[in-house]
């Protein structure tokens, strides 16, 4: 892509530039459109992660977390999210989450975190439902670097989306 495509085709350059997802194997972005998926892996430490079938999964399965107190594999599939089948840009969303360890009574803590994307995703029982993606830019090269705020556990849990624009809700996106 270079500056000359960009000022003849702005627009058809900007359609291209939404978000992508990386396989963490090879390294190459999913194209969703042509009918590719993303598996979804954890990763043994941190967040979640994405792979390609076939060669990369078989590549993902051999990975090694050498950490100490780990010392072993760092990827396995994840128990409830099958694959992505697709991406959508969420500029302005947020997911918002509440600390559970405030006390009964006591103000609501909330914690808003921006979304990557939104993510088109196959539940193991085979239903679809648009869900939040939120990946840091300080994590974005590193393995299990995602975070689904709807599968946040323990301190905090996730409430519902919001967006800074006051646009409603995504439409596939679960009820809150
Ligand atoms: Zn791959």
């Amino acid at each position: 892509m270079t500056t000359d495509l960009m000022e003849l085709h702005p627009t058809s350059i900007l359609s291209h530039a939404g978000p992508e997802l990386r396989c963490v194997i090879c390294r190459t972005a999913f194209e969703f459109r042509r009918g590719e998926a993303a598996l979804v892996l954890r990763h043994v430490a941190y967040g979640y992660d994405f792979v390609h079938d076939g060669a990369c999964l078989a590549a993902a399965n051999e990975a090694l977390f050498v950490e100490p107190g780990y010392d072993c594999a760092a990827f396995c599939r994840d128990p409830e999210r099958r694959r992505v089948l697709g991406v959508e840009a969420a500029e302005g969303w947020m997911a918002v989450l509440a600390n559970t360890s405030v006390p009964v009574g006591a103000a609501q803590q909330l914690r808003f975190d921006p979304l990557h994307c939104w993510v088109l995703m196959e539940h193991q029982d085979g239903s679809l439902l648009m869900e939040g993606l939120v990946r840091d830019e300080e994590w974005i090269d590193e393995p299990g670097g995602c975070e689904f705020p709807e599968a946040v556990r323990g301190q905090h849990t996730h409430l519902t989306y919001t967006s800074a624009t006051g646009r409603p809700r995504h439409p596939n996106s679960r009820a809150a």
